[in-house]
């Protein structure tokens, strides 16, 4: 079996590394030009850790990221309002990583080329659209090239070439009227060293996490500023990376110092700062047709709250690639794939556009949106407790089901 992979993103090359473990043959196709360490910070959530730690990675993982020990939710004020372990701290068998998204990226991209060898991972290759007949797909490019096997994983993003193919109708994606800005700020360690803190309200946000150590000693802090605009406000295309000028939402968190926390110094911090509209779109009706499917952004983009973005495309591959190892056949395994990943993912996307976990936030905030002298006058620990632990079960990262769940990898078949 012989499968062609579009896209060399987290998705993509996660895909490639878990087919070649599963005994397929995978062929990544990337547009750009050079694969090159872009991005800012994002979480590897504990479920996701598992499946590159059995995919062999986890060494790696531990020398790139950072090991969150600690989540927090605070107001604007910096009142604490959850505090909670992450990662080994929280019981799970795996770590929670934060990580720079390029680094972990090129990670992948070399274990990749290590495995499946160089020759098998391709830049500068656009793929235009694909054709299927009964034995196999094959992929038209932009420079007039083809490729042809006998799947492919559509792994190419929230503009995916191959998702506009099979919903030619659908449109742009979906926009909240939410700005983020994000950027990487060199700073003094705050709390643990190795705490995630979001701080505010669905209308206004920051959040914070270190992702690595600078030589002098000093944390580099990832952080994400938010701000909801009237539904009106015009936004331009999601590209990850366009530059923003500080000076246009530094106002906007000008008094945000929470004592353990200066809001306005890591922003004044950052050498460059990235502007992107928090977007989404609809789940869809089905993903896989023939021997073609979607994977990842391209299958299912959501909103970046409770950090599962990147996690959830993990997931999807290392299950696509056990599915396609033991189900009898391609399009027995793409259809259990679709049925245990579609609708799993979908309500992930849809607890996001609720606010996801960071609910805490906002009820705290329409309670008390001048903060409070005791928390337990505003919210009961149980409200709190409830609402951060559904979302865990939602994203698949309740702790228990997770270190009891068996493996995803594939069975090696006994000798001779
Ligand atoms: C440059 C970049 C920077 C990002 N930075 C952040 C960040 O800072 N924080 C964050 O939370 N998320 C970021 N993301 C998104 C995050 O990586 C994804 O939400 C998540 O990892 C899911 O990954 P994915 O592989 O499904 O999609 P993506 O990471 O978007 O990867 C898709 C890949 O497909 C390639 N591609 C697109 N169209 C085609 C085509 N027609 N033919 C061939 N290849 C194609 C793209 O170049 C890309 O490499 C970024 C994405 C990109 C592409």
């Amino acid at each position: 079996m012989r499968a062609i992979v579009i896209g060399g993103g987290i998705g993509g090359l996660t895909t490639a590394l878990a087919l070649h473990a599963a005994g397929i043959g995978a062929e990544v196709f990337e547009a750009a030009a050079e694969v090159r360490p872009l991005g800012v910070g994002i979480n590897l959530q504990p479920h996701a850790v598992r499946e590159l730690t059995e995919l062999g990675l986890g060494e790696a993982l531990a020398a790139a990221g950072v090991a969150t020990r600690e989540f927090v939710y605070a107001n604007r004020f910096g009142q604490e309002i959850w505090a909670e372990p992450r990662g080994l701290a929280a019981g799970y068998r795996w770590p929670q990583y934060s990580i720079h998204r390029g680094r972990l990226q090129m990670l992948l991209w070399r274990a990749a080329a290590e495995r499946l060898g160089a020759a098998r991972l391709h830049t500068g290759r656009r793929l235009l659209g694909i054709e299927q007949d009964g034995a196999g797909v094959t992929a038209r490019f932009a420079d007039g090239g083809t490729a042809r096997g006998d799947l492919l994983v559509a792994a190419d993003g929230i503009h995916s070439a191959v998702r506009a193919q099979f919903f030619p109708g659908e449109g742009p994606p979906k926009w909240n009227g939410c700005i983020l800005w994000r950027a990487v700020s060199l700073a003094s360690p705050f709390r643990t060293g190795a705490s995630m803190v979001q701080a505010g309200h669905r209308d206004r946000k920051f959040v914070c996490y270190p992702i690595g150590q600078a030589a002098d000693g000093r944390a580099e802090i990832n952080w994400i500023a938010e701000q909801r605009f009237p539904a009106d406000h015009v936004w331009a295309r999601e590209d990850w990376n366009r530059r923003a000028d500080p000076a246009a939402f530094l106002p906007l968190f000008a008094d945000w110092e929470f004592g353990w926390l200066s809001v306005p110094a890591l922003i004044r911090a950052a050498e460059a700062v990235y502007e992107f509209p928090m977007v989404d779109r609809d789940p869809l009706p089905w993903w896989t047709q023939g021997r073609a499917t979607l994977l990842g952004d391209a299958a299912h983009p959501m909103y970046p709250i409770g950090s599962n973005g990147a996690s959830q495309a993990i997931l999807d591959a290392r299950f696509l690639a056990l599915q396609l190892a033991t189900q009898p056949g391609i399009e027995a395994g793409l259809a259990a794939y679709e049925a245990a990943r579609r609708p799993a993912t979908a309500a992930v996307v849809e607890a996001n556009r609720g606010d996801g976990p960071d609910r805490v936030m906002d009820i705290v905030h329409a309670r008390a949106p001048e903060g409070f002298a005791r928390l337990e006058d505003v919210v009961s620990r149980e409200e709190l407790e409830a609402t951060v632990t559904a979302y865990k079960r939602i994203a698949g990262m309740d702790p228990a089901t997770l270190n009891a769940r068996p493996s995803w990898s594939v069975p090696a078949r006994p000798a001779g």
